[in-house]
């Protein structure tokens, strides 16, 4: 049995994102997307809430198992049995990117290769980030986010403005 992971910090997941898990599962046996802890992000969402996000969007995906994990990835795709990443690619930065990634990961874990799917060009230019500053500021969603996941992200962003305003940002 073919197993993949899709690694990355989904905060929140996109439709970008779900594109390419899409894609993904079509592929491979089995696709496990794995939300890592990034020590250097700050992120908007719990890990958890991050999890139940990604579980939601892909709940009509029978071969998709959503985990997280705070180890690094080439042990984790060993203790997981899987000797694929998967990646999406998007414009020139990824690459640059990616491609130390990859190279890092197979020096760890020799049995481990990473592929890419590259971006649809409807979403090249769609990042988490992006989503997180177009929603501060009230735009419309419905093309970059899975839109049961829509409310979610709106709740998060008044908690947060809220919490700024009463000087306690979080
Ligand atoms: P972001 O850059 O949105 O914070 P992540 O760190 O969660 O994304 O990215 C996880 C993986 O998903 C990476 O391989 C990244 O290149 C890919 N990815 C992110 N956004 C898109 C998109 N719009 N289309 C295709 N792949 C994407």
């Amino acid at each position: 049995m073919k197993i993949a992971i899709y690694p990355g910090s989904f905060d929140p997941v996109t439709s970008g994102h779900l594109n390419i898990i899409r894609r993904a599962a079509n592929i491979f046996d089995k696709l496990i997307v794995c939300v890592m802890v990034n020590a250097g992000k700050n992120p908007m969402f719990t890990l958890e809430e991050r999890v139940d996000l990604i579980r939601r969007v892909t709940k009509d995906l029978p071969n998709v198992e959503v985990d997280s994990s705070h180890a690094l990835l080439a042990d984790y795709a060993r203790r997981r049995g899987s000797c694929v990443i998967v990646k999406g690619l998007r414009e020139g930065s990824d690459f640059e990117n990616e491609f130390q990634m990859a190279l890092i990961n197979h020096k760890l874990n020799p049995d481990l290769d990473t592929m890419f799917l590259t971006a649809e060009s409807r979403y090249m230019y769609l990042s988490s980030s992006i989503v997180k500053e177009l929603g501060s500021y009230g735009a419309n969603l419905s093309d970059f986010l899975p839109c049961e996941i829509i409310p979610d992200f709106l709740e998060k962003i008044e908690k947060r403005k809220h919490n700024i305003q009463g000087g306690n940002e979080t």
